[in-house]
């Protein structure tokens, strides 16, 4: 099967508009862009990316960061006459949005599709309702049911993410919100666990003692069991964990929290590893065993810094990682010599 490369031209609206605020968020320092560009700006940043992507790539305009669908409506409209040259011309195949769930209804989502806006993902965090408001989140779980229905009805694609390890947050209703994206018809979710970010209420609530974040191992633990979920269920993970930026990576923003700058890696790591486990309780040091995987996933089945294959040689005499096309998912098989 032919795999089609998509690219995203991200354009961060951070924080405009947004009447709201939530416990851990800060939107300037977690995409250290203080600068809302103007729409003028965003068809330079348009065209600047349109240069150096190549042309066999499926593109789309992205406005992200901020909460789109809350700003006046002849904003969001200036916004997106910007981008309608880019999809009559052909250069892009349509324009995606971030939102809150508590601003769609039939008039945003009638005046999106005018637009020719294709996908719509929601800042869904949780579907429990004591963690909603325990964060701040100013919406209920059915706030998040109703818009996901009407997007679907309305034939946008959608999209949930999530956050973990929120206050109030345990694996059962990390697990539990993951289920309800997937029964509300989400095509793509991203996973961020939480982090503690200067200047939020969190970050108040973390210094009085009165949160504690995840730790990095519960952050992998928790995200490897919903990856896989969203993996059989058939729902596009775009993204785990916040992308590092200079001022995160040298913590100048960042209090607390399992933040690591390869989380993705140690979650693809962590999966290959759960799956292991049975072969390594196997009694065979004096054999040598070969793992067939599926393709492309022969970094992630060696594991993070080879941790998989690490473990694996304490069964093993000697351990040999091949691909077999026929596999798919975190499907394995082996043999032993
Ligand atoms: S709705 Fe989004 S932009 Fe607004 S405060 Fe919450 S996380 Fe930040």
């Amino acid at each position: 099967m032919k795999r089609v490369l998509h690219s995203n031209i991200p354009i961060f609206l951070p924080h405009l508009a947004c009447p709201h605020q939530c416990i851990f968020c800060n939107q300037n320092h977690i995409s250290s862009q203080n600068d809302v560009p103007s729409p003028h700006e965003a068809r330079t940043i348009i065209e600047r990316n349109l240069a150096t992507i190549p042309r066999n790539y499926d593109i789309q305009i992205a406005f992200f960061g901020g909460s789109f669908t809350c700003l006046p409506l002849e904003i969001q409209e200036s916004y997106l006459q910007v981008a309608q040259p880019f999809i009559e011309n052909g250069s892009v195949s349509g324009i995606r949005i971030s939102t809150r769930p508590d601003y769609i209804d039939d008039d945003i989502l009638r005046m999106l599709k005018r637009y020719r806006v294709t996908d719509i993902e929601l800042g869904a965090q949780s579907t429990n309702d004591e963690v909603l408001r325990k964060s701040g989140r100013g919406h209920d779980r059915n706030a998040i049911q109703n818009a996901a229905d009407k997007i679907n009805a309305y034939g946008f694609q959608l999209g949930l993410q999530m956050m973990l390890g929120l206050p109030g947050d345990t694996l059962e209703t990390t697990l539990q919100t993951a289920r309800d994206i997937i029964a509300f018809g989400a095509k793509t979710t991203r996973i961020y666990p939480t982090l503690v970010v200067a200047d939020t209420p969190l970050a108040k609530l973390y210094e009085q003692g009165k949160y504690t974040p995840l730790s990095l191992e519960q952050a992998v633990e928790w995200t490897s069991r919903i990856y896989t979920l969203f993996v059989e269920n058939n729902v596009t993970v775009l993204k785990v964990g916040l992308h590092p930026n200079k001022d995160f990576t040298s913590n100048k923003y960042l209090l607390a929290g399992p933040f690591h700058q390869s989380f993705k890696e140690l979650v693809l790591s962590n999966i290959w590893y759960e799956q292991f486990k049975p072969i390594m309780r196997e009694n065979c040091t004096n054999q040598n065993i070969i793992i067939f995987i599926p393709e492309n996933e022969l970094h992630n089945a060696v594991g993070y810094n080879s941790h998989n294959r690490n473990e694996l040689l304490k069964t093993y005499k000697n351990v040999i990682f091949k691909t077999d096309s026929a596999l798919q998912n975190y499907e394995y098989t082996y043999c032993h010599n």
